[in-house]
């Protein structure tokens, strides 16, 4: 009796130092609030155009006297490089490869959304907005989502007016087609390319000023530090860069006023992705470690209509475009065996009749069907391959199948509509997917987390600005197909255009800096040892071996369904590979030179720790939203549970120095406009 007394007096002191614990937690955790997001007082459809009537602007003359250096030639990057230009700034523009229109972003397939309602199907930039903040399982702000919408007509206007090749009917409209998550089509394309079409669009704008001698573009070079220097009040800004240049190995300080950095997302985190393969991190953690936030690191999305992995030896997964499933089905046998037989390689998909197919998603989700949003049909996929459903000798592939679009199409049509995509799936596949049904699997695809920024689309860093893919804004927990190419090109054609303004009008004052100060040296000094002290290792690993041991840790513990325990886990075994990776990376050849090995090296390092920050993230959200499946959160019918009373807020991290735990800090998302509710998709 007494024992038991005691233990009942025990637990409630542990209860008691618990909720200490959490309300200590709580009280020293910093939040964000909207005035320090530089949120615009008014209604939702007007605070843009608030902002944009009061905002400062920069004069011609002093334009001329200000540098911006713009670091990415994506959509993003080259969007602003060339609006900036155009502008009358001077840009230093950098990337990676040997020329700007080859970024990652030349990859985008499917589409740009817009809301012009060219179909008359109800269509309207609220309905835009709605469905972007609904995609995004309401973990996006407001302000900034209702903002794309408003833009996105401009964007296509914008990409007409350089001669972008948009499909077009018969009537000479632009054409459109729907991707998930939408029931109106609002998707501009081109073909199977429309990234490639867009980005030279964008690259003809650069160009002109490339010729103008307005934009100076640093091709081959990758930026490996930021440099900060502080202003008469001890404010630290952002002053240059310290870049590597990649053919000559020699390392580089350069100078502006200010530094828009549009590097990407982080997908490569997980080796195997849809990525382009140079598509990394690094930048982000550079501002990262230099004080910006990084916001929401755990919302990865998983793309469900990739070519299934086929061997140990891939380096790269390929992407089978979203508008694909406009007019593919998506299904898996209904009966068990007729799996297994699949799997064994002794029947072929199409000799699978009708009845004994399973149209899951259309089963599952009536209203949307096979255009559910991403993580919904990637989770889906998952869940019948994890029942044993699964096709592929693998078991872990689901078919699209356009049987019934050729029928009701003709072939042609749909070789007209999705051709390039067919004959790249039958190079890779070795099968023809107007004969047979193709197979897909989710695969790491898109990072919705990045570096936070205020409405401004600057970061905590006072003169660091970042656009695009790599900072945190507009797609919640999930973003919507056809939704990254309008955010990257709103940010640079029509967003930071006016927003950088308002920090350089208090700029025009600042003369050029010399890059031999001091915090230039500091900075190239600590550049130069990293790489040294890589290149002094001589281990006997390959980067990619640890990398893809990383990848492997990232999809078994921080992928499609994670835990407590498996995040747990896999935070440890993130630290032994750090550990492996800094006693035992080999790198050939020096550091004076043209090597490859290096450049992955130094972006490895920084995988290794988004990679950690993502498994902390997602230890810390106990609750399911968007592409974030903790499975300890869901409904009976296996859909994911938000907590909204306990996590409405962008989770961002501030960093605390090497090797220390990073610090929460919480933007709360006071829903004003919109009402919550748990996303449906059935009806
Ligand atoms: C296969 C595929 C298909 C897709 N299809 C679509 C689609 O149909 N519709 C859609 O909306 N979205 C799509 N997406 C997503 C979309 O393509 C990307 O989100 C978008 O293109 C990212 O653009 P970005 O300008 O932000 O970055 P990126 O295009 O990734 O460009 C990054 C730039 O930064 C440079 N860079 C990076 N780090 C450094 C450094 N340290 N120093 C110097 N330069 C650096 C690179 O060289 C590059 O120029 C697709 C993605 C994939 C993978």
């Amino acid at each position: 009796m007494a024992a038991k007394a005691a233990e009942a007096v025990l637990d409630v002191a542990e209860a008691v130092v618990e909720q200490a614990a959490e309300a200590v937690k709580e009280a020293v955790t910093p939040i964000i609030t909207p005035q320090d997001a530089k949120i615009p007082e008014g209604p939702l459809e007007l605070k843009w155009t608030n902002y944009k009537n009061h905002q400062k602007l920069v004069n011609p003359a002093n334009k001329r006297r200000l540098d911006v250096i713009v670091v990415g030639t994506g959509l993003a990057g080259a969007s602003a490089a060339a609006s900036l230009a155009e502008m009358g700034f001077n840009v230093l523009n950098f990337c990676i490869q040997d020329s700007p229109r080859r970024a990652h972003s030349i990859a985008a397939q499917g589409g740009i959304n817009a809301a012009k309602n060219y179909q008359n199907d109800g269509d309207s930039v609220y309905r835009l907005y709605y469905d972007t903040i609904k995609g995004g399982d309401y973990r996006a702000r407001e302000a900034n989502v209702y903002r794309l919408a408003e833009v996105s007509n401009s964007i296509i206007d914008q990409c007409v007016a350089q001669g972008v090749p948009f499909a077009r009917e018969y009537g000479g409209l632009l054409d459109n087609r729907s991707f998930g998550g939408a029931q109106v089509s609002r998707t501009f394309y081109a073909k199977g390319q429309t990234g490639q079409q867009l980005l030279l669009g964008a690259y003809s704008a650069l160009s002109r000023q490339i010729g103008k001698g307005k934009v100076k573009m640093y091709t081959r070079y990758e930026m490996l530090d930021i440099v900060l220097i502080a202003d008469e009040n001890g404010e630290k800004r952002a002053r240059g860069i310290i870049a590597r240049n990649l053919v000559t190995g020699r390392i580089e300080r350069f100078f502006a006023h200010a530094v828009v950095v549009g590097s990407g997302g982080y997908g490569n985190t997980f080796f195997l992705s849809t990525n382009a393969m140079a598509s990394n991190g690094s930048a982000a953690m550079q501002m990262y470690r230099h004080g910006a936030l990084f916001a929401n690191p755990c919302y990865a999305q998983i793309h469900p209509t990739c070519i299934p992995k086929h061997g140990d030896f891939q380096s790269k997964l390929t992407l089978m475009s979203e508008s694909l499933r406009n007019d593919g089905r998506i299904w898996v046998p209904k009966k068990l065996e007729d799996a297994k037989r699949l799997q064994a390689g002794e029947i072929k998909g199409r000799d699978i009749p009708e009845e004994d197919r399973d149209y899951y998603l259309e089963r599952r989700y009536p209203a949307f069907g096979n255009l559910v949003p991403r993580d919904v049909a990637s989770r889906a996929a998952k869940e019948r391959c994890d029942k044993g459903y699964g096709v592929n000798n693998t078991g872990l592939a689901v078919f699209l199948d356009f049987s019934d679009a050729i029928q009701r199409l003709g072939k042609d049509v749909v070789a007209q509509k999705y051709g390039n995509l067919f004959q790249m799936y039958e190079k890779i596949v070795d099968e023809d997917p107007y004969e047979n049904p193709m197979m897909i699997f989710p695969a790491i695809h898109y990072t919705m987390g990045g570096i936070w920024v205020d409405y401004e689309l600057q970061t905590t860093v006072k003169g660091l600005f970042c656009i695009g893919e790599a900072n945190f804004s507009d797609h919640g927990a999930n973003r919507l197909g056809a939704s990254a190419l309008m955010q990257g090109l709103a940010d640079g054609y029509f967003v930071l255009p006016y927003t950088i303004q308002n920090y350089l009008s208090d700029q025009i004052g600042v003369p050029r800096m010399s890059t031999d100060l001091p915090e230039f040296a500091a900075a190239e000094k600590a550049v130069q040892d990293k790489i040294d002290r890589l290149m002094a290792i001589q281990g006997k690993r390959s980067v990619d071996s640890i990398h893809k041991e990383l990848g492997l840790v990232m999809w078994d513990f921080v992928g499609m369904g994670r835990t407590a325990e498996g995040l747990k886990e896999g935070i440890k075994k993130i630290d032994a590979i750090k550990k492996e990776f800094w006693t035992n990376v080999y790198i050939p050849g020096d550091a004076n030179h043209l090597n490859n090995e290096l450049e992955k090296a130094l972006r490895l390092a920084d995988f290794i720790e988004i990679g950690r920050l993502m498994a902390v993230d997602a230890l810390h959200r106990e609750e399911s939203c968007g592409g974030h499946f903790r499975e300890e959160f869901q409904t009976p019918e296996g859909e994911a549970l938000r907590q909204d009373d306990k996590f409405s807020y962008v989770g961002c991290w501030k960093y605390m120095g090497e090797d220390k735990e990073p610090m929460l800090v919480k933007e709360p998302l006071d829903y004003e406009f919109t009402e919550r509710k748990t996303r449906n998709y059935k009806n």
